[in-house]
């Protein structure tokens, strides 16, 4: 059924051959590897990096992912050739097989890279199986798998807060990727953010061109361009008042809310009230097992998550009895998120093709 999903790969054996599958997380400057073994252990613990040279275009950056591959796996003590199925994430936008948008992207800014099928040609450069998933589905995946293990037909609902806000939807145990890759852009889905008390009058605007977006409000990005200019109205003699360059000074927010300024605290507060309506459309959209959060925003404090954690469930609306105790997750390790994501939909591909040993 998954494997539906691509292309017919011509080197497919079926006979149990290989040890691991590999996860390669592809970022504009840096290539993030990990290995995964049959039994669910990852034989990379930290990041095992190389550099990109995405600007030199795809031909250029293939030859490093596979470079990067060797020296990953020499790390690892296996080899290349043990390496049944290998899992690519990239960011986005990209179509569910790995098909970059004809526009171009951000982070991949060679004019070749418009348009370009990195799946295919990463599988025909490496001879291997490759499946694609973008870096948010990615990182959903990871936290999911966390929770759950590999095998559950859980259903969570990840929002990595970032530079932007990513995240994915993975349904009893599958990536929700969509039609056209979309699935899971949970960044530009609109909220009633009218209903948030403290920003009478804000018109959030997002990248997307879509007023009023998860990501208006609730990202780094949504800081500099809208809260922070907000809110020093509000509090004309704070620190930050004096910033000339606001998405640099927005940096600093999250250091000030942990320590109590209140008006930074208020921004958390806003961000975590905008999570609570997406979440809560969420639980009425999906019912699901668990809801996931990540990203820069949560790289803090205990205590400072635990309080954003409540803000959060204070912004929500009532639920149902049976939906009201839905637990709230932190996503592990988000460095590695990616790579070890795309290493789990590689293990599940690996074991529907009967690729491993099982051991
Ligand atoms: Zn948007």
């Amino acid at each position: 059924m998954i494997l539906l999903k691509y292309p017919p790969v011509t080197n497919l054996e079926h006979r149990p051959s290989q040890k691991v599958v590999a996860g390669i997380d592809l970022g504009g400057t840096a290539i993030n590897y990990t290995f995964l073994d049959n039994c669910e252990h990852f034989l990379i613990e930290q990041l095992c990096e190389h550099p990109s040279r995405s600007k030199e275009g795809p031909i250029v950056c293939l030859d490093q992912i596979a470079e990067g591959l060797e020296r990953a796996a020499t790390a690892a003590h296996i080899g290349v050739a043990d390496i049944a199925v290998i899992g690519l994430d990239t960011p986005g936008p990209a179509s569910a097989l790995g098909v970059f948008s004809a526009r171009g992207s951000t982070n991949f800014v060679h004019p070749a890279w418009s348009g370009y099928d990195i799946r295919t040609n990463l599988e025909q450069k490496l001879g291997k199986p490759v499946v694609y998933l973008n870096d948010g589905n990615a990182g959903a995946l990871w936290g999911h798998f966390v929770i759950f293990g590999a095998h559950s037909r859980a259903t969570s609902v990840s929002a990595i807060v970032g530079t932007g806000l990513g995240g994915g939807i993975i349904w009893e145990g599958n990536v929700i990727q969509g039609r056209k890759g979309f699935g899971g852009e949970l960044g530009h889905v609109l909220i009633p953010y009218q209903s948030i008390s403290g920003i009478e009058g804000l018109v959030p605007s997002c990248n997307c061109g879509r007023p009023g977006d998860l990501e208006s409000l609730c990202s780094l990005t949504a800081i500099g361009r809208c809260l922070l200019p907000y809110f020093l109205k509000k509090y004309p003699d704070h620190e930050l008042a004096k910033a000339a360059d606001l998405p640099r000074a927005a940096k600093l927010v999250r250091g000030l809310a942990e320590r109590g300024d209140p008006m930074s605290r208020e921004i958390f507060r806003v961000q975590a009230s905008a999570l609570g309506l997406f979440f809560d459309a969420m639980i009425n959209t999906f019912d699901p097992d668990a809801l996931i959060l990540g990203g820069g925003v949560i790289e803090t404090s205990k205590e400072f998550q635990e309080w954003f954690l409540s803000q959060i469930r204070a912004a929500m609306p009532d639920q149902r009895e049976e939906q009201a105790d839905i637990p709230i997750y932190i996503m592990p390790n988000g460095d590695t998120a990616g790579a070890r994501g795309a290493a789990i939909e590689a293990l599940k591909i690996a074991r529907a093709a009967n690729l491993l040993f099982s051991q």
